[in-house]
């Protein structure tokens, strides 16, 4: 299965992510994570980005789609791949297409996610982030439940100022990507509503729609 996952931050793609990966034995590949990673071992890759991350803003196209399309030469994507917070605007999600198309593994689905604009900033001025493995929980938890109970902390892009703007430029640059994927013919959306499994499943239904 070649999936991306699309839709505006807060919808829960890197929750449903974890679990649509297991299913299908694709690694869950998303490159908020993997500039996060960066950042906190202080690479030169995350040092490039952090501005933009702090800001919001998009890091630049030129170090994000050399970033994926290393990761999509490893060994562990010959099953396929699930690809999380990428792309994030047109020229991103043609750069991949171009890839994919070089090497005969096109996507098979863009899954988009939908959720109403009010839920979203709810849902992320409350998420808390797991210092260790990255999880998302809600406020109010005090460790982690998806690992070995490590501390949380809010991320600086989830602080009410920095919202407004991701979700901005989720609209302006972001959201085109859905029309993109709908004229490809391959875009499923699914209402991002309702408990996580819930939600997982709708996905796979949808997804075992596929020719
Ligand atoms: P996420 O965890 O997907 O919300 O990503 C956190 C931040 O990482 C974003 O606000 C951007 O600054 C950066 N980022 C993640 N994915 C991309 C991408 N595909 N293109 C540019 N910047 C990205």
């Amino acid at each position: 299965m070649r999936l991306v996952l699309v839709g505006p931050p807060g919808a829960g793609k890197g929750t449903q992510a974890v679990f649509l990966a297991e299913h299908y034995s694709i690694p869950h590949i998303s490159t908020g994570d993997i500039f996060r990673a960066n950042l906190k071992s202080g690479t030169e890759l995350g040092n490039q980005a952090k501005a933009f991350m702090d800001r919001g803003e998009l890091v630049p196209d030129s170090v994000t789609n050399d970033m994926v399309k290393d990761r999509l030469t490893h060994d562990d994507v010959a099953n396929g791949f699930l690809l999380d917070g990428y792309p994030r605007n047109v020229v991103q999600a043609e750069v991949l297409r171009a890839f994919l198309a070089e090497r005969k593994t096109p996507l098979q689905a863009a899954l988009e996610l939908s959720i109403a604009s009010d839920e979203i900033i709810k849902r992320l001025s409350s998420r808390r982030t797991c210092r260790a493995c990255g999880a998302p929980s809600e406020a109010g938890a005090t460790k982690c439940s998806s690992c070995s109970g490590a501390d949380l902390y809010q991320r600086e892009d989830d602080k009410e100022e920095v919202i407004a703007r991701r979700l901005e430029v989720y609209e302006e640059q972001t959201a085109p990507i859905i029309s993109f994927y709908r004229s490809e013919g391959i875009l499923l959306t699914i209402p991002a509503v309702g408990t996580v499994s819930e939600i997982t499943e709708q996905a796979i239904t949808a997804l075992s729609r596929l020719a």
